[in-house]
C-alpha cells in the first residue's frame, strides 16, 4: 500500500506557511514504513530539531482504479480516519529552497500515525466533518472538511489520472492552520466529530 498526501488543501493553512494556494492539488506519496498504528508512541527522530504535527482526515481506498471521474469517485472510498501528516520542517525548508523533493522530510518512518477505521456512513457528507488535534490536552488545530480547497472526489479524479489507486492505499487530505513543533513528551490526541480516535505520545 502507499500514502498519497495532499499538500496546501486549506487557505489558511498554505497561508501560515508563506505559500500559494495551488491551482492543482499538490500531491506526494508516503511508503508503507511510515504508517504508524494503534497508537503506538512516535519516537523523535534525531535527523530533525522541527518535526511538525499536520492533522488531516484521510480516506482508504476500497477499489483498484484508474481516470476515476470526480462524479463516480465518491463510490472507491467508504471509511476514514485522522492521521498526522509528521513533517521535519526544518529540512523541508531546505529542500523548497533548492527546488528538490520533499521526501526526506515527509516520508520517513512512522511519519504518519493513523486512527483506527470510520464507516463513513456515520457522517452524512465527507465534506461536512469537524476534526481537531489536541496537544497535552490544548486545541491547536480545529478543521473543518468543507474548507478543502479540492474536495475528495475531486483529488481521487486528479491523482488517479497519474497513479492507480490500490485497495488499501490512504489518502491523506490535507492540514488546517494551526501547524507547530513537537516535543519529546507531548501526548496528540485526534478526533472527528468530537470522537477521540488517535491518542499517543512523542517519545
Ligand atoms: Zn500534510
Amino acid at each position: 500500500m502507499k500514502i498519497i498526501a495532499i499538500g496546501r488543501n486549506y487557505v489558511e493553512h498554505a497561508k501560515e506557511l508563506n505559500n500559494q494556494v495551488p491551482e492543482k492539488p499538490v500531491f506526494f506519496i508516503k511508503p508503507e514504513t511510515a504508517l504508524l498504528q494503534k497508537n503506538k508512541a512516535f519516537y523523535h527522530p534525531e535527523f530533525s530539531n522541527d518535526i511538525h504535527y499536520e492533522a488531516e482526515i484521510f480516506v482508504k481506498i476500497n477499489k483498484l482504479g484508474k481516470y476515476i471521474d470526480e462524479q463516480f469517485a465518491h463510490k472507491y472510498y467508504d471509511q476514514i480516519g485522522i492521521g498526522i501528516d509528521f513533517t521535519a520542517r526544518d529540512l523541508q525548508s531546505e529542500q523548497k529552497a533548492k527546488g528538490l523533493p520533499w521526501e526526506v522530510a515527509k516520508a520517513f518512518d512512522h511519519s504518519a500515525p493513523i486512527s483506527p477505521l470510520v464507516d463513513l456512513k456515520q457522517f452524512s457528507n465527507i465534506q461536512d466533518i469537524h476534526f481537531t488535534l489536541d496537544i497535552n490536552g490544548k486545541r491547536v488545530q480545529n478543521g473543518h472538511t468543507a474548507d478543502m480547497l479540492f474536495s475528495v472526489d475531486k483529488i481521487i479524479a486528479y491523482v488517479s489520472q497519474f497513479i492507480t489507486l490500490k485497495i488499501g492505499d490512504l489518502i491523506f487530505t490535507g492540514t488546517p492552520s494551526g501547524v507547530g513543533k513537537v516535543n519529546i513528551g507531548d501526548r496528540l490526541t485526534a478526533s472527528i466529530e468530537g470522537q477521540n480516535l488517535l491518542d499517543f505520545e512523542v517519545k
